[in-house]
């Protein structure tokens, strides 16, 4: 996506040779123009696939699920990293290792929200090396519910995420794929 890439090359801060800083548009202040496009793009390629629900991780999935889902008419649910006052019973638990953390966190969401007929969009903000996507899909295998695929703002291509979720099976796609941030510089793949 284009528009995307553009603006990770103008406003993303390479902090690492492993991690990008997109807070300008993405993970602190949005843009909201930018986040309809994303979510109009993920709406087209998931189009047709019988997609009920997404599920996504707060707090910088929300913004692309959000839009994703407005797009295509299904409601999106996030799984929340800690234990509130009004998310007690029925949960489901799944265990996420934090990339940008570097710590463990449980996440959890409302068994209410999710069915064995749901078909589930996964959306991310990043995918690095697979955990929150697996972490999501476990809660969605817990419900019964089928995963339609994954949707992912931006691929860091050269973590090992994509090649794990891909070997069982699922469908991923990625809106911008980033090939290596060596030398303070954004390589994209395509
Ligand atoms: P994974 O679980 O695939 O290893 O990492 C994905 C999660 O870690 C995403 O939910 C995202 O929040 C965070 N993450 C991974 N890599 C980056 C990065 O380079 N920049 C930012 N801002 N977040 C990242």
């Amino acid at each position: 996506m284009e528009a995307l890439k553009q603006k990770i090359r103008e406003e993303g801060i390479v902090l690492s040779d492993q991690v990008l800083k997109v807070d300008a548009f993405l993970n602190h202040q949005i843009d909201p123009r930018l986040m309809q496009q994303v979510g109009h793009e993920f709406a087209e390629r998931f189009h047709g696939q019988g997609v009920t629900k997404i599920v996504t991780i707060e707090a910088s999935g929300i913004a692309p699920a959000v839009m994703a889902g407005l797009e295509l008419g299904v409601p999106v649910i996030f799984a929340r990293k800690f234990q509130s006052l009004t998310l007690k019973n029925d949960l489901l638990i799944s265990k996420v290792f934090s990339f940008t953390k570097q710590t463990e966190s449980t996440i959890a969401i409302s068994a209410k929200h999710l069915t064995a007929a749901d078909h589930v969009l996964v959306i991310d903000d990043f995918l690095a090396n697979g955990h929150a996507a697996k972490a999501l899909i476990d809660l969605i295998q817990q419900a019964g519910a089928s995963v339609a695929g994954l949707g992912i703002v931006i691929e860091k291509s050269f973590q090992e995420g994509r090649g794990l979720l891909e070997s069982e099976g699922y469908r991923i796609e990625a809106l911008a794929r980033v090939a290596s941030l060596a030398d303070g510089q954004v390589t994209f793949l395509d």
